[in-house]
């Protein structure tokens, strides 16, 4: 569970809001059970839990230890809003492979368009389940998800990052020769919609300094890209 830290005292840890109903009404635990708690700043605590009441639940600490899910590595995903809800699906499961977080982005071929106030609805929802996909994989801390961003938007950040990878199906570096050459530490993956990005896109990318690079001579769809490119810079990297 990940815990805000100004619950964490010496010695004891007081959980409140959703996770106590889970604890107590969920998993239906009692006093004497044990649950791991994160500060979701990279340090663990395993606890015992001591009193249990609908709104609160006190825990005794037993250890402390760095947390061990949190690869070194930090890759954010950036992914063109794919339709219906394969986005919540991609960032399950980017979450669980170690993803450090996420920006959506809508580019010119995205079916979906969200405004602004959808968006942030859907960011609320989109935040609580990689919270849950954190917490159910051990991370260290919980994956921001960004605003949905415009195209121009997205290549303003490229220069926040050492390194950005354009997933780019017609043509491009072979994605293994180009992981045997870095050793960036802060990468942005830009994964495009169904239809795919625009020559101009591809342009303007390549001119914000991205990287285009083939994922193999098979079209994946643009909920499998992500994956499949994250999976290759984690392993890559010894993640
Ligand atoms: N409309 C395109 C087509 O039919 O040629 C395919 C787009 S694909 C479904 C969605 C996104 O996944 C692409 O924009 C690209 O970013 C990524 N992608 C899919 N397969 C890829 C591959 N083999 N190499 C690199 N990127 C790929």
């Amino acid at each position: 569970y990940f815990i805000d830290p100004n619950a964490i005292e010496p010695g004891r840890i007081t959980v409140r809001g959703d996770d106590v109903h889970h604890i107590k009404n969920v998993l239906r635990m009692t006093v004497g059970d044990h649950i791991l708690c994160c500060d979701g700043q990279g340090k663990d605590y395993y606890t015992e839990l001591v009193s249990i009441t609908d709104k609160e639940i006190l825990c005794r600490i037993l250890s402390t230890f760095p947390s061990k899910g949190e690869p070194r590595v930090r890759v954010t995903v950036a992914s063109s809003l794919p339709k219906g809800d394969k986005l919540e699906w991609v960032l399950q499961k980017a979450t669980e492979l170690g993803a450090d977080s996420f920006l959506p982005f809508m580019s010119s071929r995205s079916v979906v368009r969200l405004d602004g106030k959808k968006s942030a609805k859907k960011r609320v929802r989109w935040q609580r389940i990689v919270k849950e996909a954190a917490e159910q994989s051990h991370r260290g801390y919980v994956p921001q998800v960004g605003n949905v961003l415009t195209w121009k938007g997205l290549l303003e950040k490229f220069p926040s990052y050492d390194q950005v990878l354009f997933a780019y199906e017609r043509e491009g570096s072979s994605l293994v020769e180009v992981l045997q050459k870095t050793r960036s530490q802060r990468l942005l993956v830009v994964v495009g919609p169904e239809g795919g990005f625009t020559e101009s896109e591809v342009e303007e990318a390549v001119a914000q300094g991205a990287v285009p690079v083939q994922l193999g001579p098979r079209i994946l769809r643009a909920e499998t890209a992500p994956l499949a490119l994250l999976s290759c810079i984690l392993f890559s990297f010894g993640e």
